[in-house]
């Protein structure tokens, strides 16, 4: 009971790109990058095992952009063609590359990663991939007009690439869907049928990452904005519930979403975010058994798994190395009391 994972990305260390940096060049090239990436990537399986996390994951090592590491490998995107678009609903602008014919993969794009990964920890291991409603909201459209068809088209990709994984032993796999909160009233309406396309024929647990973004300033100010109470999540998790997707994550930590909109997702386990990755303070034990037992009140105890609010890329590695232990230990508090 009360296994604990994370959301997805842990920070790159300094040998690999500039520390403490959101999708910072890397620091090698060719052969070099790779076994750099390799290496990254046990480090991590080793301090998340040694912290105590039960579902482990490569912490992105393998990617520099959680959309763009995926897309690097579609045809049908002109990457010189690069157009400024508001994108999480004019949150903020972004240059991103452009859809100029129908996409397709050009290989696979993580199986090396994965591979290497499932070789290296006999934990249960999770892999992250942007969710088809992000990804068309991470990149302009030049060919497709209309954004849930776009959508299906890479779900179609992503389904490959799931499929692929699943066979190499992965355990979870998560769509990261941060526009779904930016985009409530698409959800029901196309967002989900793209993710049911991007899970179809999986038989390993499968999971969606909602979130109101990393703690960057456009974030914090957008947040900043949106009242006391974040209350998006109403709009779609009826939606969401009915879905096929097992797991839901999603900030609970310090965070102004009610946790009573957790009752909305009655048939799902949920990872709860215990770990504020906004800040460098490292939480407690209590705390983070805190905000798990809050979560408690809205969802029993067999459906929660304790989780970070989001990816911890952008933290120093003191800080998340801090937070992993913080999360576990919490955790264990937690299933103590409830022996
Ligand atoms: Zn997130």
């Amino acid at each position: 009971m009360i296994k604990t994972t994370v959301a997805g990305s842990l920070p790159k260390p300094s040998w690999l790109a500039e520390p403490e940096k959101l999708w910072a060049p890397w620091r090698l090239e060719g052969a070099g990058l790779v076994e750099g990436q390799r290496d990254a990537a046990m480090v991590w399986i080793k301090l998340q095992e040694d912290a105590g996390i039960d579902i482990v994951s490569d912490g992105e090592q393998f990617r520099k952009h959680f959309v763009h590491g995926f897309l690097e490998e579609v045809e049908g995107i002109d990457w010189h063609r690069m157009t400024t678009m508001g994108i999480r609903d004019n949150r903020y602008d972004a240059q991103v590359p452009t859809v100029t014919s129908a996409v397709r993969r050009k290989k696979s794009v993580h199986a090396d990663g994965v591979k290497f990964c499932r070789e290296n920890t006999s934990k249960q291991f999770k892999f992250t991939l942007p969710g088809p409603m992000t990804i068309c909201d991470t990149i302009a459209d030049a060919h497709y007009g209309s954004r849930p068809e776009m959508a299906m088209a890479f779900a179609a990709l992503l389904n490959q690439e799931a499929l692929e994984l699943e066979a190499l032993g992965v355990d979870v796999i998560q769509f990261d869907e941060p526009a779904f909160n930016a985009f409530m009233d698409q959800v029901p309406v196309w967002g989900v049928e793209a993710l049911h396309r991007a899970i179809e024929g999986l038989k390993c647990k499968t999971a969606v990452h909602i979130c109101y973004g990393y703690g960057i300033q456009q974030n914090i100010d957008w947040k900043e904005s949106l009242g006391k109470e974040w209350l998006q999540y109403e709009q779609f998790f009826p939606a969401l519930n009915e879905s096929r997707i097992d797991q839901v994550s999603l900030e609970c930590a310090d965070s102004r979403v009610p946790l009573s909109v957790l009752g909305l997702l009655k048939d799902k386990e949920i990872l709860v975010g215990a770990i504020n990755v906004a800040t460098d303070t490292i939480e407690t034990p209590e705390k983070v058994a805190f905000t798990l037992r809050a979560a408690m009140e809205f969802v029993d105890p067999e459906r929660i798994i304790a989780c970070t609010n989001c990816g911890m890329a952008p933290l120093s590695r003191h800080v998340a190395e801090g937070k992993l232990k913080a999360l576990a230990a919490g955790a264990a508090l937690l299933r103590n009391e409830l022996q």
